[in-house]
């Protein structure tokens, strides 16, 4: 039998509720395989092994009882570090937040509580959650299960590779410009970036609050389904929640694609990207219309811009929530001989260097005499993007890009050199501009690693999203396992 640890979640629910197996050998079976890989791959910063055997056990007796022990009841997560879990130190991957613990749960924290959730573990992650490639974390970078020597993605790097490498059966992550599709993408998952306002930001460590979500990242559709199913909802502790009903995400799955409308955005398959990328992303548009869907080229004009827009605009709204480390409340101190050489001491000792870089573009964007040059115009051109892809929608049900240029990069490639590293958010982004939802799904092997296919639906429109990545998943037949090992090259 395939170990339990490789398994889905919703597999793992329907042996526990048929007692084929106790949620305590499940987690053993995932605990001993943290055992064997951890030490390679580093998904983790903080374990939870004696709150998950505590769940494990509640688990167990209520499913003995003849009780409901909650749909997550069971399936060990992994929970991006930057969810504020009560009684657990919250990080953000950062030195800021040392001895930092939470009075409190994020809200999607406790819903999944509510559901009876086993949590495995905090998740490493980029500093603030700013990188796409884990190496911004204060506490080491986290390696790709699929080959050692290149990066997870990031900034959810840690939950991503903790769900490839079986250290976790799914996670939870966050994407303000990416950082659960390319991680995704990049270790063979799906994952998925709800519409913005659909999962609440309670507790959520702000990095850019225009644009961050939660979500879900897991093994297949339908546990990404099953996850966002138990975290979405109206939550009135958060100002942007939406007020709508949340739409049955597993009944949504049912169905096909014939007639679908599926937009191709030219800006999104130009140059950059490598040959294999270009090669699964082309035969998956095949499949697409092979199962009925009318697939089309179109254009989203004003993306070309997008990627500059998101880097004023993603660092302004840094450098105003960040301004709250400052050695007084919680987290670092660093004494200094007045308050202000104490703020600064703290900071410049708390920050990682990528942290720092954000602070200081977000700063000289807002301040006095640039403000209009810089933040009011990208506003703008948050605006026009928006429009296009409200245009886009008007004629399609779903766009399609690749999910990143290229498959994971190797460890230390891009740290040097900041631009290139955002360069690889360029498909994704935009989506956080517009608030749209979009999945990433594996679409196939370059060189043996991961190629991630992004879908892209109009706002609230999860279920159909949802469904057409089912239906596509099921189509691309993709089933390899990463080795955990180092790659040949
Ligand atoms: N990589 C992008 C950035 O550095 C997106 C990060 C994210 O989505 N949190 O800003």
């Amino acid at each position: 039998m395939e170990d339990l640890y490789a398994k889905k979640a919703w597999e793992l629910i329907a042996m526990l509720r048929g007692r084929e197996v106790s949620a305590r050998e499940v987690l053993q079976s995932v605990l001993r395989r943290i055992e064997e890989v951890e030490g390679d791959v580093h998904s983790y910063i903080t374990l939870t092994e004696g709150e998950a055997e505590q769940a494990a056990s509640r688990a167990d007796e209520a499913l003995a009882g003849g009780r409901d022990p909650g749909t997550a009841a069971g399936v060990p997560l992994a929970v991006k570090d930057v969810l504020c879990t009560r009684g657990v130190p919250t990080t953000c991957g950062s030195r800021m937040l040392e001895g930092f613990v939470p009075v409190y749960d994020a809200t999607v924290i406790g819903r999944l509580r509510e559901a009876g959730m086993t949590m495995m573990g905090k998740a490493n992650m980029d500093e603030f959650a700013m990188g796409s490639s884990t190496e911004n974390s204060a506490f080491g970078p986290t390696r790709n299960p699929w080959d050692l020597d290149r990066v997870p993605g990031g900034s959810s790097g840690g939950s991503a590779a903790s769900v490839a490498a079986g250290e976790a059966i799914w996670a939870l992550g966050s994407d303000t410009g990416g950082s659960i599709r390319q991680p995704a993408s990049f270790c063979g998952l799906v994952g998925l970036k709800p519409t913005y306002g659909l999962v609440s930001r309670y507790g959520l460590v702000a990095f850019a609050s225009s644009l961050d979500q939660v979500g879900p990242i897991a093994r297949d559709v339908r546990d990404c389904a099953l996850l966002l199913s138990l975290i979405a909802g109206y939550d009135p502790r958060d100002s942007t929640s939406l007020q709508v009903k949340v739409a049955d995400y597993l009944e949504a799955l049912e169905g096909d694609i014939r007639g679908l409308r599926v937009g191709v955005p030219g800006e999104l398959m130009q140059e950059g990207l490598t040959p294999g990328v270009r090669a699964n992303v082309e035969n998956a548009l095949r499949l697409f219309a092979e199962l009925g869907a009318e697939v089309e080229e179109t254009t989203l004009p004003h993306l070309d811009y997008a990627l500059s827009a998101y880097y004023i605009l993603a660092p302004a709204e840094a450098s105003s929530n960040l301004a709250r480390y400052d050695g007084v409340r919680y987290g670092l101190r660093v004494e200094g001989e007045d308050m202000l050489e104490m703020y600064g001491r703290t900071r410049a000792a708390g920050f990682g260097a990528e942290v720092k870089r954000r602070i200081m573009l977000g700063t000289y964007a807002l301040s006095a005499g640039y403000y209009e040059a810089y933040y009011g115009q990208a506003q703008k051109v948050r605006t026009l993007i928006l429009g296009d892809f409200r245009r886009a929608f008007e004629r399609f049900d779903v766009l399609v890009s690749p999910t990143s240029p290229t498959p994971a990069f190797a460890l230390g490639e891009k740290v040097e050199d900041p631009l290139a590293m955002y360069l690889s958010d360029v498909c994704t982004i935009p989506v956080n501009l517009a608030g749209i939802p979009a999945v990433s799904i594996p679409c196939g092997l370059e060189d043996g690693l991961p190629v991630g296919l992004q879908i892209m639906g109009k706002a609230l429109g999860e279920a159909e999203l949802l469904r057409v990545a089912r239906v596509m998943e099921e189509a691309l037949g993709f089933r390899e396992r990463p080795r955990v090992a180092r790659g040949e090259a």
